[in-house]
């Protein structure tokens, strides 16, 4: 059970690969009986040889949590499976009848992607149902990613990634690698490999905080929350000037003369005094990208979280475009998955003002892109009467998405809450009908999903570890049945996938790990993707809102978020050894009559919280550094889906940069 116990003989060691993060480590489990007593990183894996992070490790006390959920419950009530899913699937049916399949709704949490056939289901079901309310943690964190690929790039899936084996100048903006292991463009060994990186040719970190990846930088700039726009727009119109790569755009970029327009006002002045940063050190950075001449920028979620997210992405791109970097050997690379081989099929690529369909009809202003619906209006749409059943899989949305006392009052209004989860949560304690769904080691499964996140070309597949315990059942089972007691014809049979996903590529039925040869491609962006091989470098809407940037008051003091190297995000909150640390970080410059180690109340516009606080110069003055995806000390009740707080771009709620107060939480400043 616990992640260190050491087995007796009569344990039986299992070849898997852990599915909290998108690293997709191997890991060796052992099992006596249906018990999982040690989980440890695979030496024979051949992307993470041996590496496992303390998350995974502890897969075998998560797989034991105390709060395990064993069985299904209606209405608070412990039932049989056929009880809860008859109760489900008549409820659907009649809101279906009732209010149109856009009634039912889906909210897809990041370890949906890691239930491949779980999630092939709950999509079926989605797409049988006709229903377009479909919600997902990409409007939480990541759409600034997708939105500017479409715009610049054509096509909204591609993930520039760095290649640490041989990737030259690297940048990294809001991101935290060694406690996130990267996310999008996943690392593994995120220490050893950016150490590579700092010692091959440097390493840059942008960051209000001294971070765990700040301390293995050559270079740490410590910005002002949210300046990130305001330095890379100088940087770009720095290097437009000189160190751009004038034969590169003259082939592959239209706009090049509108960019230059845009960030004209973006002078070293102006981004001195809206960063924080001296003047002669933003200069080292444009000589070290134009000495280097290639550069690859990784932007994390204290970017895409920001309100500034797609101003600062785009200009992370544009800085890479207009220096030749993308797919060039020293530069960032896209994977194109292993399943379905984008470099071979292609994609067609998508309009200059990108693809969206109509709004939510209770906020109509917010669109859908990317096949979904912004978050922000998911408590709209429910106390409009518009959505009446929740079908939450793989996320805990009390805690991630904004305004928990509405959304909790929302989520109250609902006929039908139905929450597919393994352990208890805060959206599970609310639901009508709860879901006990095997968890990762109990399921076959494959990296369908997660495939183009990987740091080489790799498809991998495993068995079931142990099998489901309790009363639990595998995801794709539980759905399948209530798409038949709804009578869509959308059962998924993941026997009959799995074999589909060998079929296409043959040396899964051998081995569990297939890396492709060679394990990363270049150039396939530019000949299969970008619209007539260019890149459109300055979209209108982006050059509009770089425009309003300029007049943006900032505030004094913003909250800004922070990760846990022991939790993914909501997830195995409470199962990794070592603590948590909850606090709140501030500057000893704003914590005047505040005492480090104190309880304190931050206060944002739409609500507040109360945590201990930590006084460090690990943070920049002006900004509070807020761990999220904890439950008590629930941060997204400092956020809002109010019209002020969400980006009208891609309806991505403001979750970075939240003006706040600090105060002593027994009264006092
Ligand atoms: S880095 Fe990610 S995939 Fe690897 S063990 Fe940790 S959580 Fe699992």
């Amino acid at each position: 059970m616990s992640d260190r116990a050491i087995p007796d003989v009569a344990a039986i060691d299992h070849p898997t690969f852990c599915r909290i993060c998108p690293v997709l480590c191997g890991l060796v489990v052992s099992t006596e009986g249906d018990s999982v007593v040690r989980v440890r990183g695979d030496q024979s894996h051949p992307v993470s040889r041996g590496y496992s992070c303390a998350k995974g490790r502890a897969l075998g006390s998560f797989h034991h949590h105390p709060r395990r959920l064993d069985e299904p419950r209606l209405h608070g009530v412990p039932a049989s499976w056929d009880e809860t899913l008859d109760d489900l699937a008549t409820q659907l049916a009649r809101i279906v009848r009732e209010s149109g399949p856009d009634a039912v709704a889906v909210y897809f949490g990041t370890w949906s992607w890691m239930d491949a056939f779980g999630r092939m289901q709950a999509e079926a079901i989605v797409r049988a149902l006709g229903s377009r309310s479909r919600y997902s943690a990409v409007t939480v964190d990541a759409i600034a990613r997708l939105t500017v690929a479409e715009l610049v790039g054509g096509f909204g899936g591609l993930l520039p990634a760095l290649d640490v084996d041989n990737a030259g100048l690297t940048v990294l903006i809001g991101t935290n690698p060694v406690v996130s292991h990267g996310h999008a463009g996943a690392l593994v060994d995120p220490i050893e490999a950016l150490r590579r990186v700092a010692e091959r040719t440097g390493l840059w970190v942008i960051d209000p905080r001294r971070t765990e990846t700040s301390r293995l930088a050559t270079h740490h700039l410590a910005v002002r929350p949210g300046s990130d726009a305001a330095l890379l727009a100088y940087v770009v119109r720095a290097l437009l000037d000189e160190g751009a790569d004038a034969d590169y755009i003259a082939r592959h970029v239209d706009g090049v003369d509108a960019l230059r327009l845009a960030v004209a006002p973006w002078t070293r002045d102006l981004a001195e005094e809206r960063t924080g940063l001296a003047g002669a050190d933003i200069d080292v950075l444009v000589d070290a990208i134009r000495a280097e001449r290639r550069v690859t920028i990784v932007t994390g979620t204290g970017t895409t979280m920001a309100a500034s997210a797609n101003v600062t992405e785009w200009l992370a791109w544009a800085i890479q475009i207009i220096t030749g970097s993308f797919e060039h050997e020293r530069g960032a690379w896209f994977n194109p998955g292993s399943f379905v081989r984008l470099d071979r099929t292609g994609v067609s690529a998508a309009p200059p003002e990108g693809r969206s369909v109509d709004g939510a009809p209770s906020r109509p202003e917010l669109v859908s892109r990317f096949g979904e619906r912004p978050c922000a209006v998911l408590a709209d749409e429910i106390e409009a009467g518009n959505v009446r059943a929740l079908l939450v899989i793989g996320g805990d949305p009390l805690t991630s998405l904004p305004d928990t006392g509405r959304l909790e009052r929302a989520f109250s209004q609902l006929d039908v809450l139905a929450v597919a989860d393994v352990v208890e949560a805060d959206t599970v304690a609310m639901a009508t009908h709860v879901l006990a769904v095997a968890g990762q080691l109990e399921r076959d499964d494959v990296n369908w999903f997660t495939d183009r996140f990987s740091p080489v070309i790799t498809a991998q597949r495993t068995e079931a570890v142990v099998p489901p315990g309790a009363s639990r059942r595998s995801l794709v089972e539980v759905l399948g049945d209530v798409s038949d007691r709804l009578g869509l014809n959308a059962r998924v049979d993941p026997a009959e996938r799995m074999a589909k996903c060998i079929e296409r590529i043959p040396g899964l039925a051998h081995a569990d790990v297939v890396i492709s040869d060679p394990p990363r491609v270049r150039g396939w962006v530019h000949d299969r993707v970008l619209p007539e091989g260019r890149w459109r470098i300055a979209p209108r809407v982006l050059v509009e809102q770089l425009e309003e940037l300029r007049t943006r008051d900032s505030a004094p003091l913003v909250a800004i978020p922070r990760r846990a190297p022991r939790r993914m995000n909501s997830a195995m909150r409470d199962v990794a050894r070592g603590g948590e640390d909850s606090a709140l970080w501030c500057n000893p410059q704003d914590a005047t009559g505040l005492v480090d180690g104190q309880r304190v109340t931050i206060t944002a516009r739409h609500g507040s919280l109360t945590a201990v606080l930590r006084i460090t110069d690990d943070i920049v003055p002006g900004a509070i550094s807020v761990p999220h995806g904890l439950s008590g000390q629930n941060v997204s009740r400092l956020t809002s889906a109010n019209p002020d707080a969400v980006d009208p771009l891609t309806g991505m709620i403001t979750q970075s940069g939240i003006p706040v107060t600090l105060t002593s939480a027994t009264g006092g400043t």
